[in-house]
């Protein structure tokens, strides 16, 4: 972070999650990651940002809450800390490389926009990447609850 939050609410004022969700609040999220009370930073609510940056655009001292935001969900993805639709996720990219499935639809999109068409991912790139980072962990740990029913 290049300088202090000084708690002005900036980031929470332009935050669209924050909007219609009280519950959602960067600049909290900062306030309590700087004082270093993560224990008091409910789980659930980091999953809520979208990572659309606009926090990071209009914090005028240059914190980037939703930086801060990704170094809590990753240090919750270490300790397993994970919600369901994240792993799904996960499988998702790991059989296509893609985090969407691509619908019809959206190459019907694409080439009404003059876009050419999706390229191909390398699954297989992607699944090594995977394993680099340690995140088939999550994978296993749901195959394994699935098979214990
Ligand atoms: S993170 Fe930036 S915008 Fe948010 S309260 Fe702190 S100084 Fe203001
Ligand atoms: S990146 Fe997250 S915290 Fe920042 S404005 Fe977008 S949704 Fe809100």
């Amino acid at each position: 972070m290049a300088k202090p939050c000084y708690q002005c609410g900036s980031c929470t004022g332009g935050c669209p999650i924050a909007k219609r969700n009280p519950e959602f609040n960067p600049r909290r999220i900062v306030h309590r990651f700087l004082l270093k009370r993560e224990d008091k930073i409910p789980s659930s609510s980091i999953w809520f940002c979208l990572l659309c940056h606009s926090c990071v655009e209009r914090c005028p001292q240059e914190v980037k809450p939703s930086h801060v935001i990704v170094a809590l969900r990753n240090k919750a993805t270490q300790e397993g800390d994970v919600k369901e639709y994240m792993r799904d996720e996960l499988e998702q990219i790991c059989l296509t490389g893609w985090s969407i499935p691509l619908m019809p639809a959206i190459s019907k999109r694409r080439e009404a926009l003059g876009l050419p068409a999706a390229p191909s991912a390398n699954v297989e790139e992607v699944r090594i990447i995977i394993g680099l980072m340690g995140l088939d962990k999550l994978l296993n740990e749901r195959r394994e609850r699935r098979i214990q029913g």
